[in-house]
């Protein structure tokens, strides 16, 4: 029997793996092995149901991100308007160049961060410079569920989780089912693999 289209099976790194807490390195060029990367994370978010992946929860340390945020839920920022129509959207070299001093509470949750949620303040906008896989570079200004959902899978690039970000009350409330995670993730290599 000839097994055609295989699929790999995907993975996802958790809470407590080395690859979360690196600074990730500069894409250098778009080439042929980038593609697959980002076709091999596309997958991954869609069988994980995540709405961002960044390239170090795939086990990758590079500075790039897949989005696949839904078009409901919108600010009406430029960047919401052109982006949004796009999903699911792979960046390449994402930036934050600027953010508003107004500020949001809002509950969030992680691929790598299974079953946690808790309300992190960020930013309400921020100006996001970025390069697609075709080649187009573009900076705009993004605010709600993407504006949001940029920061939270650019913060992965500079080795950071959501967890990280926690007022000290919210910290102390999670600190707990966080410890479990990162205990029960080591017996794995902190993978998670799907089972599709
Ligand atoms: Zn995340």
């Amino acid at each position: 029997m000839i097994f055609k289209n295989k699929k790999k099976s995907s993975v996802v790194y958790t809470a407590g793996a080395a690859v979360l807490k690196k600074t990730a390195e500069p894409v250098v060029a778009v080439n042929d092995e980038i593609r697959q990367y980002a076709a091999d994370m596309l997958q991954a978010i869609r069988v994980f149901d995540g709405i961002g992946l960044a390239a170090p929860q795939y086990g990758l340390s590079l500075r790039m991100v897949v989005f696949d945020v839904p078009g409901n839920n919108r600010s009406g920022t430029p960047g919401e308007e052109y982006l949004l129509p796009r999903m699911p959207l792979t960046v390449i070299n994402p930036e934050i160049i600027a953010r508003s001093s107004e500020v949001d509470e809002r509950e969030e949750g992680c691929l790598s961060v299974p079953g946690i949620y808790a309300p992190v303040v960020r930013p309400s906008r921020v100006i996001f410079r970025a390069q697609t896989l075709e080649g187009e570079f573009f900076e705009l200004e993004c605010g709600g569920l993407l504006g949001r959902c940029i920061q939270h899978e650019l913060d992965h690039l500079d080795g950071m989780l959501f967890t990280d970000r926690l007022s000290p009350e919210v910290e102390r409330r999670i600190r707990g089912d966080l410890k479990r995670l990162e205990s029960a993730g080591q017996s794995r290599n902190y993978r998670r693999i799907s089972k599709k």
